[in-house]
Parts: structure tokens; C-alpha cells; sequence
């Protein structure tokens, strides 16, 4: 439905920037109702407020709604419902209040808005990059990634409204059996699973593009397009034949992990080993040829022995795309101090992830769980080694941060933690994309 005055919240917006000096530091609040008083109440907390337009507009303020920090509900109308839905979608900060608590209402708004505002615009200086997203697995379910999906946690629009530029999408290979047969199976459900992510982003492409350097990532963003990377999770894909690496990277994989959950035919994996497996003799002849073709070892899902073979057999740094903190949560996934010393030493990277049981023996996970392991991690290994692959739509997904349109949280949190914006950028990707740059760099 076309807007039927000459209401425009750009040029409102505009007219604000000139009202007040300091308007890259006021939030702009949203109001749905013309009361001098609360508009006053706002002002005088130090918010620039915006009265937004009647019900009947609604389909055209759903693509304006981006531009609040914050909104300010008075009555409960369909306009007040409807944005609701859209502030719960993109974190807009809300208040419902009555007229008598105006003022401290307002107060608490703006402060809100303050901070949501804050991380918008830190997320336009910087790139942000989550390292593990598990999405294909829902390729059979008849997904929409251009759409507003419900069954996935990453899709345009929830990259959109958590500000989040980029992610590495992972052709997932569950752990089977391993005779020839099985094996070139795995290979070729590999390539399948790419194939399908590339004619996925295809589709979209005046808005999303396949990346496969660190350089594409940033041109992209330029562009204000998102960026896909592609990665392999599970070794199982390189089968038995070593040319596979340089195949697999020559179609654009930039990380495989070396198992899942489950020995394979080049290594043992944090589950069912009880021999403590590490890298065989296959195996380090495939991490050779990734250090050669420019393709990063990913050492998440690895046992113990794996991961200390993986990181002498290296001649790069290695990450774990997604893996929390051993001490604040005892799981086989998770690395413990030691292992994430020795990472950092070798210059890589551990990424803390968003799956429950990763970062809460008991009980349900919340972002500031994550924050906790974040903080760790930094402690053991310095701010120049860590980072964030959420695993959503691998089971990833916490309170505070359950898809990827609740991103925005994070920085948030690493904002009021008093992270200066270097180490936000850092953490957000450009410790992990530092790493990308050197394994790829092979002349
Ligand atoms: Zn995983």
C-alpha cells in the first residue's frame, strides 16, 4: 500500500540530523503517538524522536522501521502490534509504558537505543564475519534464503537485520562408513552440497555473492552485497584420492575440517576414540596439500592427539571454526587451555560458538555464557586469536542470539564488556580472515 501523506521518515530523519548538533550520538525513536509531553520526555533523555505514520501505512514502514534505534509504544493498536513484530525481528529496542511513568520509561528507552545504535554503526565500519554456519542441511526442506525463512537461522533478510556481512556456509558430511564405496560417495555429496549452495546464492544475486578471499569480503560490502564462503565439514569428502584437496579448493572451499564426530580415514575425532587417534599417514599427506593449495585446517571435532598432530604437521596456522572453552564447560568439543595456547602460538584462531552444550554443562545457554567464554578465551590466548562461528542451523543458537538477525546482540555485549572497536573488529572476523589471508597466500 502507497503512503498516503507526505509523511517520509528519510526526510524526517534528515530534518533531525540538522535539529540536533550531536545527532550521530542521539538515537532516533520511534513514537506512535503525537503527545507533546512524551516527545518532550524523549527529547529531554536525550533522544530524538519520530512520530510515526498511522496503521494504514504499514506495509511501507516496514521498510523504514531499520532506520529507528528505538520505539516508544503508547497504546496498544495494530500499528503498536505490528511493531512489535518487526522490532522483535531486528532488536529495535521497545517500551510499552503508561502516561505516568513517561519520563523513566523514556530514560530507559534512549539508553537502550543508545547502545543499539552504537553497534549499528560500528557494524558499518567494520566487516563481520561468522565462521560456521550449517545451513544446507536444510536444503531438503524446501528453503527460501531470499525470503524471511522460519525453518533456518541464516537467511538475506536475518543477515540483514543482525548486520552481519558474511558467513561460511559448510557442506556437512555425517561420519559413515569408510570402503571405497562409501568413500566416493562422500566425495560426491560434497560437491553436490556445494553445487546447490552456489545455485542457492545464484538466485539472489544482485544481493548476495560467493567470496573465496579475504579481498572479495571486503569488496562485497562495498557493494552492500553479503558474502557466502564456502567450506567442508568432515575429511570424509577428500575420500581416498589427494587430488580432492586441490579440486575442492579450486571450486572455492576455504576451510575443511579434518573429521566430525567419528574417526575417518585421516584422523581421530574428539568422539567414539577412546584410542586417542591422532593424524595417519593419509592424513598428513592431505594437510600438506592443503598448506599447499591455500586451503585452512580446521581442526574443530578433532581428538586431542589430532589436533596436537594437525598443528606440527601444519606448516600454517589452523583454527577451530567452532569451539568453545574447555575450562567454563567440560565437553570433548571444546578445547582446554593448553590446546588453545599451543593454537596461538602456531598464530591461529578458535572461534567460540553458540551451540548449548558447549557453553553450559546444565541448563540453557544465554549470550552472556558466550561472552564468559569470549573473555577466556582472550585471557588464555590474547585478543589477536579469537573470534565467532555460531553453528546456527547446526544446532547453534542461544538466548540473546538465536539467529543470525540477533548478531547485533553480540556487539552489544562486547561494547558494554568495553572492547575498543579494534578488538570488536578483530573478534568479528579480522583474526580469522588474517589467518585466511596467510594460508592463502602460497607463492
Ligand atoms: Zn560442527
Amino acid at each position: 500500500m502507497k503512503p498516503t501523506s507526505k509523511f517520509d521518515i528519510k526526510a524526517e530523519y534528515k530534518r533531525l540530523h540538522r535539529t540536533f548538533p550531536g545527532y550521530k550520538a542521539t538515537p532516533i525513536i520511534g513514537l506512535t503517538n503525537g503527545n507533546p509531553s512524551i516527545s518532550q520526555a524523549i527529547m529531554k533523555a536525550g533522544g530524538a524522536p519520530i512520530i510515526l505514520p498511522p496503521h494504514h501505512q504499514a506495509d511501507w514502514l516496514v521498510n523504514q522501521v531499520n532506520l529507528l534505534d528505538g520505539i516508544f509504544l503508547v497504546d496498544d493498536r495494530p500499528l503498536e502490534r505490528l511493531l512489535t513484530k518487526l522490532a522483535e525481528d531486528r532488536q529495535i529496542p521497545t517500551v510499552q509504558t503508561n502516561p505516568a511513568m513517561l519520563e523513566v520509561y523514556a530514560e530507559i528507552l534512549v539508553l537502550e537505543a543508545t547502545s543499539f545504535m552504537e553497534a549499528k554503526q560500528l557494524h558499518n565500519r567494520i566487516l563481520t564475519l561468522d565462521s560456521h554456519c550449517d545451513t544446507p542441511m536444510f536444503f531438503d526442506q524446501d528453503i527460501n534464503f531470499a525470503s524471511r525463512d522460519p525453518k533456518i537461522l541464516v537467511d538475506l533478510h536475518k543477515m540483514t537485520e543482525g548486520r552481519l556481512d558474511a558467513t561460511i556456509m559448510v557442506a556437512y558430511l555425517e561420519q559413515q562408513g569408510l570402503t571405497d564405496e562409501d568413500l566416493l560417495a562422500a566425495t560426491a555429496k560434497a560437491d553436490r552440497i556445494l553445487n546447490e549452495i552456489e545455485a542457492m546464492v545464484a538466485k539472489s544475486k544482485n544481493h548476495v555473492n560467493i567470496a573465496y578471499t579475504p579481498a572479495d569480503l571486503y569488496r562485497l560490502k562495498a557493494e552492500g552485497k553479503k558474502a557466502i564462503m564456502l567450506g567442508i565439514e568432515n575429511g570424509y569428502a577428500i575420500g581416498k584420492d589427494i587430488t580432492n584437496v586441490e579440486r575442492f579448493r579450486k571450486r572455492g572451499v576455504v576451510y575443511l575440517t579434518l573429521c566430525h564426530n567419528g574417526n575417518n580415514q585421516l584422523c581421530g575425532s574428539c568422539r567414539d576414540n577412546d584410542e586417542n587417534l591422532g593424524v595417519n599417514a593419509f592424513g598428513e599427506q592431505v594437510i600438506h596439500e592443503m598448506n599447499r593449495v591455500g586451503m585452512i585446517v580446521d581442526i574443530s571435532h578433532s581428538g586431542i592427539q589430532t589436533f596436537y598432530d594437525a598443528l606440527d604437521i601444519s606448516t600454517k596456522p589452523i583454527v577451530a571454526s567452532h569451539s568453545s572453552s574447555r575450562a567454563l564447560c567440560n565437553h570433548p568439543r571444546n578445547l582446554t587451555d593448553e590446546q588453545m595456547k599451543a593454537l596461538a602460538q602456531k598464530g591461529g584462531v578458535a572461534q567460540v560458538t553458540l551451540y548449548n552444550g558447549f557453553l553450559k554443562e546444565e541448563g540453557k545457554a544465554t549470550i552472556q555464557d558466550a561472552i564468559a567464554h569470549l573473555n577466556h578465551m582472550v585471557d588464555v590466548m590474547g585478543i589477536e586469536h579469537v573470534g565467532i562461528g555460531t553453528d546456527f542451523d547446526g544446532d547453534g543458537g542461544i538466548i540473546g542470539c538465536a539467529s543470525a538477525s540477533e548478531l547485533i546482540n553480540f556487539t552489544r555485549c562486547l561494547l558494554k564488556e568495553r572492547y575498543s572497536e579494534e578488538d570488536i573488529r578483530r573478534i568479528w572476523g579480522g583474526n580469522f580472515l588474517r589467518v585466511m589471508e596467510e594460508v592463502q597466500n602460497i607463492s
